[in-house]
């Protein structure tokens, strides 16, 4: 059962630029309910905690992470995440607990959803021409967590928001199906296109609100407070070229934007000068981005047209020297897309050409060396790319699949051991690659107990549980046993708690 659809997401998005939220949920009767999914009761009942937030955004992603518009580059995760966590540290009252990912969709928008999960799309990043105006539309949606508007928003008595909740309730009754996660997508029904009409939209004073707020904590992160501003105007050209002067989201957002970006205006001229953040990684991101979002060989060429048109710019001194060589390497990351590994190690070398030493261009040539299938050279590349970029987790996923290719699985083992305590949280995937080299040597109950780390970790509670279940089976050692015994009522009280939750959206 498909209940989370980051496409459908687009379209019902593109109807409230960077304002939000959760409109792929407002199509709830259109995504066919579970059996057994709940029957609402009054809105009022339900106290939306942000514990009980948290839990619905959560089931929302277990099959939001599997949608091909999902992003799981751990480069792109990992800047946006920086970015917001950074921002959200100066978010008053407390750092909420926010996810950003990104979402492979060339309009201009970007939406919280509930829980504090935080989706950009690829659009936004591209259509942006400084770090700081994309740092301006994160600021405003970590502002919608902050201030709980989602939230808010479900708990009033309204046709919408029992919509949402019976939705959001329908993704948590289908994260707790067994086998959910393994089976294909269901045919969703689209049918009822007129229930989008029904969209929970922010009301203008929380708009306001995020604006006012987003503000002041982009300022506080030393992002450049201009950069919000220059948002909104782009939102109100893009809004104005995607609809034109008669379309619905010009004659709703044009005037709005515009009034945005005024109130922006005055408060900028009452700040002090001041000097502002600007990473290199930001174009490196963007370069990447431009080139994920294209996805038919039509859209491919005109971003490397794109690039290759980037490259040519004769503005001197190093932030254009960084672009350029940003541009160079999203031409390489395209070829290697194309599997054109002579084009991207050309490009590569021009990326590299007078630039600064990046991770990206580290990155894209250990990739060059896996494509080819040079896996000697893919290793020592990743091992020097840990010690050179400590911290940064596409190095330790390279090193990995390179141990894995080189059929060292015995050190693939115990560097992933060493890495996933490491990384616990951040990167399930490392659990996935864990497993299938324990597979591979023949630790199969070890392998089963990684796997349901893996699911357990991606909020696939049934599928841990069979896991966990297929390896009880598979040892006679008591003490083993006794161990597996206790991680299976660990996962079955989770599961449990989610059907309690359930019950307090019946009436
Ligand atoms: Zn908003």
């Amino acid at each position: 059962m498909r209940i989370f659809n980051l496409t459908t997401l687009r379209t019902a998005a593109s109807r409230c630029l960077v304002c939000l939220l959760i409109p792929a949920l407002a199509l709830a009767p259109a995504w066919g309910q579970p059996v057994g999914a709940p029957s609402l009761g009054p809105a009022s009942a339900v106290d939306l905690s942000p514990a009980l937030e948290r839990r619905l955004g959560e089931a929302i992603m277990v099959d939001g992470r599997r949608d091909p518009a999902y992003i799981s580059d751990p480069d792109i995760s990992q800047y946006l995440n920086a970015m917001g966590r950074r921002m959200a540290a100066n978010a008053p009252g407390g750092a909420p607990e926010i996810e950003i990912f990104g979402v492979r969709d060339p309009v201009l928008n970007a939406f919280a959803m509930p829980g504090g999960f935080i989706g950009v799309n690829t659009g936004l990043i591209v259509g942006t021409a400084a770090e700081s105006e994309l740092a301006g539309v994160v600021a405003h949606e970590i502002s919608h967590v902050t201030q709980r508007h989602i939230a808010r928003g479900l708990t009033q008595q309204t046709k919408s928001s029992h919509l949402l909740l019976a939705t959001l309730a329908a993704a948590v009754a289908a994260a707790l199906i067994p086998g959910a996660g393994n089976l294909a997508a269901g045919a969703a029904a689209f049918g009822q296109a007129a229930v989008m009409e029904q969209q929970l939209g922010f009301s203008r004073d929380a708009e306001q609100e995020a604006d006012r707020m987003g503000f002041e904590i982009l300022r506080k992160s030393e992002y450049d407070p201009n950069g919000m501003a220059q948002m909104f105007g782009q939102l109100a050209k893009a809004a104005n070229l995607n609809e034109g002067a008669g379309g619905g989201i010009y004659v709703s957002t044009h005037p709005l934007s515009i009034q945005r970006m005024s109130d922006m205006q005055n408060r900028i001229r009452q700040l002090p000068p001041a000097s502002y953040r600007e990473s290199d990684e930001y174009w490196f991101v963007r370069a990447k981005s431009r080139v994920i979002q294209a996805t038919d060989p039509k859209a491919l060429r005109q971003a490397v047209d794109q690039m290759q048109e980037e490259t040519r710019t004769t503005d001197t001194g190093s932030a254009a020297t960084i672009r350029r060589s940003a541009a160079w390497f999203g031409i390489s990351y395209a070829a290697l897309e194309r599997r054109d590994l002579k084009e991207a190690n050309r490009a590569l070398q021009r990326a590299e050409a007078g630039s600064p030493p990046s991770p990206y261009l580290d990155v894209q040539r250990i990739d060059i060396a896996l494509a080819a299938r040079d896996y000697a050279r893919a290793l020592t590349d990743s091992q020097a790319g840990i010690k050179r970029w400590p911290g940064r987790r596409s190095f330790v996923l390279r090193q990995a699949q390179a141990l894995q290719a080189l059929g060292k699985d015995k050190e693939a083992i115990a560097f992933l051991q060493e890495q996933t305590k490491r990384w616990m949280g951040s990167e399930p995937v490392l659990f996935q690659m864990l497993a299938k080299s324990q597979e591979r040597v023949g630790e199969t109950v070890v392998a089963r107990q990684t796997m349901a780390t893996y699911y357990s970790m991606m909020g696939m509670l049934p599928a841990a549980l069979a896991q966990l279940t297929q390896a009880r089976t598979l040892t006679q050692d008591f003490y083993i046993q006794s161990q597996l015994d206790v991680e299976i009522r660990s996962i079955r009280a989770r599961i449990d708690e989610d059907r309690r939750l359930l019950e307090r959206f019946k009436s």
